[in-house]
């Protein structure tokens, strides 16, 4: 990595920390979604970044991939998981809060657990360290609290216009010798007083890119041109292409989905319906230095 790219990431990863300050205040208990996720996106590019995904906001089970479609009623409530992604020109921040927006104990508690599992994960996080000690340093603090880490998601390397490239950060001990190498790395943990396990639930109206590829139809290729363009491999959804081409881009947005294009992601729900609290940075790791880029 030069030191224009690293420039870059700690640019985003400031705009990044920024935008949470911001949606830290915003966000409130019987608000509409759909302002929420609008108010932080509006922000990013305010602060010169553009989003490098949807806002993410998933209540209580529901732990990851939920954000509102164009004519969403939902409102935030319970446990509220707020997702946020800041790119320039690819180079990604990635950043996720746990809000409790109806006064629990238990849903505060899980908070701090998901929190004291990444402030070990990024205690522990570096050149050279096994990935299952990572994990194993994530497990400890949340297990300390009696709840589980949720053991199919994980952490994540990050390259440019690539969210989720090469190496999984485990949140759990899953006793992988696999040393770390310098890059850019997600921290995510998320702890649940459930089972430990999330399941594909509903279609998420998440997509990105898989191949490029040609569709039939006229229109499909114009939106699928202005994917390919805005957004490269990164994930966007079918609110944003709503704004741009109305419900005709929906439409176009199915035949290419059809077409094998892209890939739309599932909701990922706990198996056994328990809250979910998600905490997040991004840290970049070389021999020399450790820096989290969310959190400067
Ligand atoms: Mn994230
Ligand atoms: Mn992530």
């Amino acid at each position: 990595m030069n030191s224009e790219e690293v420039e870059k990431i700690k640019q985003a990863g400031e705009i990044a920390r920024q935008v949470v300050v911001y949606a830290k205040e915003v966000v409130k208990s019987g608000m509409l979604l759909l302002e929420v996720v609008n108010k932080i996106e509006d922000k990013i590019v305010e602060l010169g970044a553009k989003p490098a995904f949807p806002v993410n906001l998933s209540v209580n089970e529901i732990a990851a991939h939920c954000t509102p479609s164009f004519n969403d009623s939902e409102v935030a409530f319970g446990l509220l998981k707020v997702d946020i992604g800041v790119h320039i020109k690819g180079y990604v921040a990635d950043t996720a809060f746990s809000l409790d927006l109806e006064d629990s104990d238990e849903n505060k508690r899980l908070i701090e657990a998901a929190e004291a599992g990444l402030k070990a994960g990024l205690e522990k996080i570096g050149y050279g360290v096994k990935l299952g000690e990572i994990g194993k340093n994530v497990q400890e603090a949340i297990s300390s609290y009696g709840f589980s880490p949720i053991q199919n998601l994980s952490g994540h390397e990050i390259k440019q216009y690539d969210l989720h490239a090469g190496l999984n950060i485990p949140n759990y001990d899953n006793k992988s010798d696999i040393e770390l190498d310098e890059g850019l790395y997600a921290v995510e943990p998320f702890a649940t007083n459930g089972s430990g396990k999330v399941r594909d639930g509903k279609p998420s109206g998440i997509y990105h890119l898989i191949k490029e590829s040609n569709v039939r139809d006229n229109f499909a290729r114009e939106v699928l041109k202005f994917i390919v363009e805005e957004y490269d491999s990164l994930p966007f959804c079918s609110r944003w292409i709503y704004k741009k081409f109305g419900s005709r881009g929906l439409l176009a947005l199915r035949q290419i989905e059809q077409a094998g294009v892209l890939h739309q992601y599932p909701q990922l729900v706990e198996v056994n319906r328990g809250k979910v609290a998600q905490a997040e940075h991004s840290v970049l790791i070389t021999k020399e230095v450790k820096i989290v880029t969310t959190n400067v």
